[in-house]
């Protein structure tokens, strides 16, 4: 019987956005001990997808009783700003209790986004797995799960055996992942030795330009990487990073890792790393301007003949820190009188409140961003009416939440001019159509749909705009793609593409 505990810190850390508390993670998804067992075998688990993928891999490759999972604690946050030091370190207090507490183990399956940073240090993932690896000793297995927007330290590289990135973004493969690290774990407690070479190149992707789809830089380079699987190399992950963390570890990172082959796993590693280098000027963002962008929405309001458009706001995008609440578009939107559109999903408590306390088909002034003090995040008031109120609760059937629970909190539609607005409690991005149609708005019906999104509403869109028919609209936020907006204070410098000079030459071997 195989013993493998389970744990993880997931966190995309935001640098210019507010910190945050344990109150982000009891939010998302904080589970202790059996819980995660529950939740990770529930038919619309809510827990983070790899735990998911890494139980079910483990039932596959050794069945139940081949098996016991010692699940230890799973924190997760929606991306906000730098996690506390305080609650950091509760968290980390937690994980050495429960791993203490665990008795022997065969190996660590560690379910990380390894994205985040900290009021107090440039590497809390690199923390966790330190600790992991110091209280299970040199020999026990540890394998961890990172997002493809992890930022990779050298700490991280010491601690584990493998690190197996995502490779698809929107990330469609968060299970497989999951999976795949199971299958490793099985090959590592059988005896096979894992070396690791890590290349850091001075890229710096912009986030949409990071889109795994062919024709897309980051995809084809994934891509090739995956030829390179045979009988000596595990595994190859490429990851692209997440900018706004601004730290001293950013940039693209290519880890390939071998059955002890490390002469193999070095060239490889550089090779790859020479093909994505080579391609660096494909990493530079395509947007439209705001005036470019409401002309058209208008447009399309005025004519039914026209196909609907997509518009997505990368600037204020929760899935990388952003609040979900910025009112650019949204203003311009209504000030031109645009029809037909749907937007969402607006992070806004109050706002929500007061259409419940208007009540639904009530008219009422809407005062958006009342109890919000970030950046970006400025008021707007606007005559409204309140089509429905709505817990916000749905399983979801598109992209990244097929499957899945979803909790909006409390949720209200809420009409605008020719605007239909859908106005949340829990700050999360919009994933999928499902945002709207669990709320009983209709999509397909719609003449233009604005979602607070980078690009993993995609995956839960596709099924009704294909690329050609979503427009990234550049206007100003936390996350947006233009990185020369950022005052940037840990990246190293010079980096592509913010430095144009920024240079690159391999390491010798
Ligand atoms: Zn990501």
């Amino acid at each position: 019987m195989k013993r493998i505990a389970i744990l993880g810190f997931s966190l995309e850390s935001n640098r210019f956005a507010p910190p945050c508390s344990r109150a982000d993670f009891e939010e998302r998804g904080y589970y202790r001990g059996d819980e995660i067992s529950r939740e990770a075998r529930a038919e619309h688990p809510a827990i983070y997808a790899g735990v998911t993928g890494f139980y079910s891999g483990m039932d596959a490759e050794l069945g139940r009783s081949g098996w016991e999972p010692v699940p230890v604690v799973h924190a997760s946050s929606q991306p906000a700003g730098p996690v506390e030091e305080d609650f950091f370190n509760e968290l980390l207090a937690e994980f050495e209790a429960g791993l203490t507490a665990a008795g022997p183990l065969d190996g660590v399956y560690i379910a990380e986004h390894g994205g985040a940073c900290a009021t107090h240090t440039h590497d809390p993932d690199g923390e966790v797995f330190a600790l992991v690896r110091r209280l299970v000793g040199p020999d026990v297995p540890v394998i961890a799960t990172l997002d493809l927007h992890a930022n990779v330290s050298d700490a991280m590289m010491q601690a584990t055996d493998i690190m197996v990135g995502y490779r698809e973004n929107p990330h469609t493969d968060i299970r497989e992942r999951g999976a795949e690290a199971a299958a490793l774990m099985v090959e590592l407690m059988a005896g096979t030795k894992a070396t690791s070479y890590r290349v850091r190149l001075p890229l710096v992707a912009p986030s949409v330009t990071q889109l795994t789809a062919p024709g897309h830089p980051y995809g084809d380079l994934i891509r090739l990487g995956q030829t390179k699987i045979d009988d000596k190399v595990m595994n190859v992950t490429i990851l692209s990073g997440f900018a706004f963390c601004d730290t001293p570890k950013n940039g693209m990172t290519v880890i390939v890792t071998t059955r002890n082959d490390p002469d193999h796993a070095k060239t490889l590693a550089i090779d790859l790393a020479k093909a994505g280098w080579a391609d660096k000027d494909r990493y530079v963002p395509r947007m439209t301007s705001l005036a470019d962008s409401v002309a058209t929405a208008k447009r399309l309001g005025e004519d039914p003949n026209l196909p609907s458009l997509l518009f997505a706001d990368p600037a204020d995008n929760p899935g990388g820190g952003g609040r979900g609440n910025t009112t650019y578009i949204l203003k311009a939107l209504l000030e031109a009188g645009v029809h037909g559109c749907i937007f969402g999903v607006f992070f806004d408590p109050a706002l929500v409140a007061q259409a419940q306390t208007a009540g639904e088909h009530q008219e009422f002034r809407a005062r958006l961003n009342t109890g919000e003090t970030a950046p970006f995040s400025e008021p707007l008031d606007w005559d409204a009416r309140v089509v429905r109120l709505h817990d916000g609760e749905f399983i979801g059937h598109h992209g990244m939440v097929a499957g899945k629970s979803v909790s909006l909190g409390a949720t209200a539609v809420v009409a605008m001019g020719g605007v239909t607005l859908v106005a949340i409690s829990k700050r999360q991005q919009c994933l999928s159509s499902d945002f709207f149609e669990a709320l009983g708005i209709d999509v397909v019906g719609a003449r233009s749909v604005v979602v607070k999104s980078r690009g993993h509403f995609r995956a839960g869109f596709n099924h009704l705009f294909p690329p050609e028919r979503i427009v990234e609209v550049d206007v100003p936020g936390l996350t947006s793609p233009n990185l020369a907006n950022f005052d940037w204070r840990y990246l190293p410098r010079p980096v592509f593409p913010l430095d144009k000079e920024a240079t690159w030459s391999p390491p010798a071997g």
